[in-house]
């Protein structure tokens, strides 16, 4: 079992500081009287202090999933729906590789979230981390043990200088999860694979500054496509299926704040929903209410997007792209996705 966080505002991390107005600031903020002061004091210090926490989403869509989070401390993976090679190939992409992983948590079992687990798995040490019912089922579905660190939903634990809160959503698998991701320097939601944004999930996710918000399909294009059949249309469209642009968009708008900087829409099939769409939806709205300081930005399945320095982005800079200036722009919709193999 993972050691459970009884406070989410832990300080320890930072104890090994030797920097005496460090430690004066410090001691400062662990005087305030709320968890949640500790914990935006804790964040604006690090922000201050220009700790690097960056994001990358590595790819996603109905195909696979999978996005690589670094601190200063901790490097993690969030679900692993690419072969193994595959994965590798992503994290190179961004001078980084699997060896260097201190975990990978994973939301669910389905394969386009969990298929590189197997070969990261029989060849690094990574602890995983997932609830027991989806352990089981990974295990069942492919035939081997994993090396789990086993949360119940609805708890929060820590790795390395990450607290990862969990919380229950709809969806058609065994037990799947979201995650709030506190890290030093912003929070990151992720909420994907979910068939409605359920209350506790809208308010699970809106302390978020990053919010990763599926937004798999646009309804019409669904009912009116003629190669999946009635019975996969209506799983889909179920309250434990996918979002649509639409539900995104009251998804984006029930969980919007002053906070919220980044959106990124995940998940869109390529068959069902156009990368322009659910981006003209998504962004309408959000100029609709007002909140024209949240950036858009879509996924891709086959490409990861450009890292998201969540430091800078806090201090009002824009996404950079580190290490390997290879990735194609930011922020423009684009329309020509490759063949993908799951109809969804
Ligand atoms: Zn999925
Ligand atoms: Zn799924």
């Amino acid at each position: 079992m993972t050691r459970v966080s009884k406070n989410p505002t832990d300080l320890q991390v930072l104890a090994g500081w030797e920097n005496f107005e460090c430690r004066l600031i410090l001691s400062l903020i662990k005087t305030l009287p709320s968890p949640e002061k500790h914990c935006r004091a804790w964040q604006r210090f690090h922000t201050v202090n220009r700790v690097s926490v960056q994001f990358t989403i590595l790819g996603s869509g109905s195909s696979g999933n999978c996005a690589y989070l670094e601190t200063s401390q901790t490097r993690l993976l969030i679900d692993a729906g690419f072969s193994g090679r595959q994965i590798r190939e992503r994290l190179a992409r961004i001078a980084r590789s699997p060896e260097r992983l201190d975990g990978i948590l994973i939301t669910h079992e389905h394969s386009d979230h969990v298929q590189g687990l197997a070969a990261l798995a029989s060849k690094l040490n990574v602890p995983i981390y997932c609830n027991r019912l989806t352990r089981e089922a990974i295990e069942s579905q492919m035939g081997i043990r994993l090396n789990c660190q086993t949360f119940i939903t609805g708890g929060a634990f820590e790795v390395g200088d990450l607290q990862v809160e969990t919380f229950s959503v709809p969806h058609d698998a065994s037990d799947p999860v979201g995650f709030l991701l506190r890290t030093p320097a912003g929070n990151i939601g992720f909420l994907t694979d979910l068939g409605h944004a359920t209350k506790l999930v809208l308010q699970r996710v809106r302390p978020a500054h990053v919010l990763v918000l599926e937004a798999n399909h646009d309804v019409k294009m669904l009912q009116e496509d003629i190669r999946r059949p009635w019975s996969l249309k209506q799983r889909i469209l179920s309250r434990h299926g996918h979002l649509s642009n639409d539900a995104a968009a009251d998804a984006a708008q029930e969980v919007m704040s002053a906070e919220l900087k980044h959106v990124f829409l995940g998940h869109l099939s390529r068959d069902c929903n156009r990368p322009e769409l659910a981006y003209k939806t998504v962004n309408e709205r959000l100029q609709k209410i007002g909140a024209s300081h949240v950036r858009v930005e879509l996924t891709e399945q086959h490409l990861p997007c450009p890292t998201l320095d969540i430091s800078a982005m806090q201090n009002g800079s824009a996404t950079v792209t580190p290490a390997v200036p290879e990735f194609p722009p930011t922020s423009v919709p684009r329309p020509d996705f490759p063949p993908q193999q799951v109809l969804l």
